[in-house]
């Protein structure tokens, strides 16, 4: 790919990250949910409650989330409900691990699932430890809820 392709895809990552973040998916709370968690950045001042409603089989039905913090942690859980409404809990699971791992790790694998590919939009912040963390912060809220953790998921 060529320095002039990637630039624009950097500016295509940034509008998809300030359109989420100004305009959020999936915003609100969700009365009958079966799973919540909160999710706290003391770091960035982050913080998110993310609702699941899980059916009988196993499949996410539906996602909101509500809460306040900057505009990527904003963005990263719009993005996060988008892709995990209508899955199966065991890929939302895969869903965490290979987001947070591709945020964390110095020499990431791609995703390789195709779902996952606008999550690509998140990779700026891989360069800013601290903003690591607002990026990651709903994916452990969503690892906590499916896990019924009771303790706010912390990126502390
Ligand atoms: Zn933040």
């Amino acid at each position: 790919m060529n320095t002039q392709s990637n630039d624009e895809l950097r500016e295509l990552y940034r509008e998809l990250i300030l359109d989420h973040a100004r305009h959020p998916r999936h915003f609100g709370r969700l009365d009958n949910a079966t799973h919540e968690a909160a999710g706290i950045n003391p770091l960035c001042g982050d913080k998110l409650r993310l609702y699941l409603s899980v059916d009988d089989n196993d499949r996410i039905e539906d996602s909101r989330f509500e809460g306040s913090g900057c505009a990527i942690s904003m963005a990263s859980a719009s993005l996060l409900t988008d892709v995990i409404i209508g899955q199966p809990v065991a890929r939302a699971e895969r869903f965490f691990s290979a987001v947070t791992r591709r945020l964390t790790e110095e020499q990431p694998a791609d995703f390789a699932d195709a779902e996952l590919e606008k999550l690509r939009a998140l990779d700026g912040v891989r360069d800013f430890p601290s903003r690591v963390k607002c990026a990651t912060l709903a994916w452990h809220a969503l690892h906590s809820a499916l896990n019924d953790e009771q303790e706010p998921a912390t990126t502390e």
